[in-house]
This record gives structure tokens, sequence and C-alpha cells, in this order.
């Protein structure tokens, strides 16, 4: 994953933009602060931590067809 980057997941457009420090954004899945270097947007102004964050706010959304997502521990 690299900045500047637009990726789709769940049918959001996703931005991968740079976490400057200035903004501090909120993750709205796990509602912490991104203190992360990459910070995940969506076109609908939702910001995430991280992928995991992402993929937790797809699955709540559509728990019919949960994708398999690779996790560990
Ligand atoms: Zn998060």
């Amino acid at each position: 994953m690299k900045p500047d980057h637009k990726v789709k997941i769940y049918g959001k457009n996703v931005d991968i933009g740079c976490n400057n420090g200035n903004s501090r954004p909120k993750c709205i899945n796990c509602r912490r602060r991104i203190i992360y270097t990459l910070v995940f947007k969506s076109d609908e102004n939702e910001n995430f931590c991280g992928l995991s964050c992402l993929f937790d706010m797809g699955t709540t959304e559509s728990e019919e067809s949960e994708p398999e997502i690779l996790r560990r521990g």
C-alpha cells in the first residue's frame, strides 16, 4: 500500500493518504485517533486507521456475504 492511491472496498472509493499529523483524523470504526502515517479516507468523508477497520465496517454492513479476510491471532 502506498500513499496517493485509490482503492475500492465494499463499493467505497478509498483514498490512501499521508497522515501529516496536523489534522489528526479519527477512525470512524475504532474511534481512535489515527496515529499511523497512512490514513484511509472514503469518498463519504470517513477516515479509517487501517485496512482492518475498513473491512470491519464493510462486514458489519453486509453480514450475509461476509468476505474471507485473512486474520491472524
Ligand atoms: Zn480504526
